[in-house]
């Protein structure tokens, strides 16, 4: 291969007269184009590596010596972040807001679990949250309490979003930071293009801005934005505000397309599902209302949550595919992904739409998803780091058939990989090993060749943004953007 500038200039067997000069010896390594992360959360992924990381800890003191030595670097309006708490390392007790209101009774100091679901708050976190020492657990979620019924500050499910969304949003120069932080870490495990898959978190035209400041900082990848569906569109599908169309017209890096969320997540038995969860904390009935509007899969018992109603699921899609965006939409149930499927059928060309996830799927789903043409992105990584919470969610019948690659891949279906970090780990090598070799558990029938999950993770990934012409394969006159890493 013969690179010129930043392109591939020759591929081929031989090359004459090369000078020696330019000669590299990849001493017995391999040389593989670089990894595509399609479905990922570049700015959230930045945003984490700045806060503490608590992953290391292994005792309630190591905890609370990591955060006390932190309090020196967080200013006064400010709030101390730490990730990747995880009690269930070391005895399953978790730290209350007495631990942390020991160290500071003024900052508010929030520790979010390693689950993404809960996280510990200090008395100063509560306050500023409006929460009182006795606050009724709020709908989805609940909080930790004392013996005396006070709250203890551990924070469940909605009561940690609640929380956590009181937190003041980082600015426009704090967020840009954050991507080219991602950036590097990204770039350092041979990725060379992300998707963000949720643009607009914060605030849509901010992030934006981070997202082209960044590239013109020399972010070390690229990136390519999915913006979420309702700061894009209101209600009645008009532009959010007037100029919006034109805004992202000339955005820098490319939105390549819309997000739209049509289930949850199974750890929290929020995924639409057809069936019933074995070890359901939410009960199939929240799902009725919509499934009288659902049509022909309603015979069939449900659970789970949908977000949205079979109607404005269809609708929402309609109007992002007649404004001109590819769809990308999250569902992971096999119910859920049954009604994606009923709105993609209905546009002209549902093959230049996306499924995310799609973690249940049977034979009947993989031949429609076929005949649709749709991409699909699975994250192998989910497999191992949420197993257990699978298989207390579904069983291990069906948790044995979640993210069937082989059968979506020879059903012809365009399958790629990505991470959705920063929820797993992210690296690609680690996706591609469990992709070609399940863990315990999952059916190893599933498994796929070393050579198509690089692929998934390389040119098929980025077929999907159409980045196809530039990158994932080094053919000739593609960017020459590699890696060589030991896979
Ligand atoms: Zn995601």
């Amino acid at each position: 291969m013969l690179v010129e500038g930043d392109r591939v200039a020759f591929r081929g067997p031989t090359l004459a007269d090369p000078r020696p000069s330019d000669v590299v010896d990849l001493q017995g390594k391999t040389l593989y184009p670089a990894f595509v992360d399609n479905h990922c959360h570049i700015l959230p992924t930045g945003l984490d590596l700045q806060k503490l990381h608590l992953g290391f800890a292994t005792s309630h003191g190591e905890i609370v010596d990591a955060v006390r030595d932190r309090m020196d670097s967080i200013d006064e309006r400010g709030w101390l972040h730490a990730v990747h708490y995880d009690q269930t390392k070391y005895g399953g007790v978790h730290l209350t807001r007495v631990d942390l209101d020991a160290i500071s009774s003024t900052t508010p100091i929030l520790l979010r679990h390693v689950n993404g679901h809960a996280s510990i708050a200090n008395s100063a976190a509560l306050r500023a949250a409006d929460i009182g020492d006795r606050e009724p657990d709020p709908a989805g979620g609940s909080y930790g309490r004392f013996e005396d019924g006070t709250l203890n500050g551990v924070l469940f499910e909605s009561a940690h979003e609640l929380v956590s969304h009181r937190a003041p949003t980082p600015s426009v120069e704090e967020m840009t930071e954050a991507i080219l932080l991602a950036g590097d870490r990204m770039a350092e495990l041979g990725i060379s293009c992300a998707s963000d898959m949720m643009t607009g978190r914060f605030n849509l035209l901010q992030e934006l801005d981070a997202y082209r400041m960044a590239e013109e900082r020399g972010c070390r990848i690229q990136t390519r934005l999915y913006l979420q569906w309702g700061e894009v569109f209101r209600k009645d599908g008009t532009w959010r505000s007037p100029d919006m169309a034109e805004a992202l017209q000339c955005v820098k890096p490319r939105i390549s397309g819309i997000k739209i969320f049509a289930d949850g997540a199974i750890g929290s038995a929020t995924a639409a599902i057809y069936g019933q969860y074995s070890g359901a904390s939410t009960s199939g009935s929240a799902l009725s209302r919509h499934a009288k509007e659902a049509g022909d899969h309603t015979e069939r018992e449900v659970s789970g949550q949908l977000i949205y109603s079979p109607d404005r699921l269809n609708e929402m899609v309609r109007m992002a595919d007649a404004a001109g965006y590819q769809v990308a939409i999250h569902t992971i149930g096999d119910y859920s992904t049954d009604l994606v499927l009923d709105a993609f059928e209905r546009l002209d060309d549902p093959s230049r739409h996306r499924i995310e996830h799609a973690m249940l799927l049977d034979d009947a789903q993989i031949d429609r998803m076929a005949r649709l043409g749709c991409y699909c992105s699975m994250q192998p990584e989910f497999l191992m780091r949420f197993g257990h919470s699978y298989r207390r969610q579904l069983g291990e019948e069906r948790t044995r058939m979640l993210k069937r690659f082989r059968s979506v891949k020879d059903a012809g279906i365009p399958l790629s990989f990505s991470s959705d970090r920063p929820i797993v780990a992210g690296d690609p090598i680690d996706g591609i090993r469990i992709a070609v070799n399940r863990p315990d558990g999952f059916d190893p029938s599933e498994n796929l060749t070393v050579e198509e999950a690089i692929d998934a993770y390389t040119v098929a990934g980025a077929r999907v943004t159409g980045d196809e012409g530039e990158l994932g394969s080094l053919e000739t006159g593609q960017l020459a953007r590699f890696h060589t890493r030991e896979i």
